[in-house]
């Protein structure tokens, strides 16, 4: 029982898009997403007056927050898939080195990322590295889910099971049958934004939601995930 609508607000000179998501929730609340979206999420009993009246009052704050995630995006640490290019992995910048017939397919040496493709083969070297980094995501993630698995004090026998899938716009979520996916491109990131996105997600096991309750078991799980937070905004762009 949802339904979507899709509306604009004004503020200054700008036309700011705004999705309203009508479904069985009690509250209201906005979200500014990284890509600058707007989504607003509305109580499925509430009108679409009462919903527009409340997102106007709060254009100054939505302005702000697009702002900000504007500049961030302009300094995003986006991979550079042509030769000699900066990619990333577990936040250290390698160069990339395509080399046809590199017997691995792909791996790091000295300071490189080097991948069997020839250089202007911009699609197969794109194919390589995204294998690459999601069988390093299944490895890298099982050995943080347990590490932060202790921190949140979730039993052993929770079994919360991993996958790693590419997700659209978020780069974890964690599901009501414990499994939690992750985004394989969270592997460029360094472990500290690694192990933010999982304890977020483990947090999600004892707290459905974004409750106070929830970011309390948060800050005792990791008491400085604020920074990491502030650090993964930059790895956004894949
Ligand atoms: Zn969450």
């Amino acid at each position: 029982m949802s339904r979507t609508v899709a509306k604009a607000i004004k503020y200054g000179s700008e036309e700011i898009p705004i999705e309203i998501d009508f479904g069985r929730r009690k509250n209201l609340y906005i979200n500014v997403k990284p890509d600058q979206s707007v989504i607003v999420k509305a109580p499925v009993t509430e009108t679409l007056a009462n919903v527009m009246k409340f997102v106007r009052s709060r254009a100054a704050w939505i302005f702000e927050h697009r702002l900000r995630f504007k500049h961030t995006a302009a300094r995003a640490l986006a991979n550079d898939y042509a030769e000699g290019g900066a990619v990333y992995y577990l936040g250290e910048r390698y160069e990339l080195l395509p080399q046809p017939g590199y017997p691995y397919g792909v791996g790091l040496e000295s300071g490189s990322l080097v991948v069997d493709a020839a250089p202007d083969d911009a699609e197969l070297i794109r194919e390589l590295v995204a294998h690459w980094y999601k069988v390093r995501a299944r490895e890298v993630f099982a050995g943080r889910l347990e590490h932060c698995r202790v921190a949140v004090g979730i039993p052993a026998e929770a079994r919360a099971a991993l996958r790693v899938r590419k997700l659209k716009c978020s780069w974890g979520n964690c599901s009501s049958r414990a499994t939690i996916t992750l985004s394989p491109e969270l592997v460029r990131a360094p472990l500290g934004c690694i192990d933010y996105v999982i304890t977020h997600e483990l947090c999600h096991l004892r707290h459905h939601n974004h409750s106070r309750a929830f970011y309390s078991l948060l800050t005792s799980a990791m008491p400085d995930w604020r920074d990491h937070k502030d650090e993964l905004e930059r790895y956004q762009a894949g």
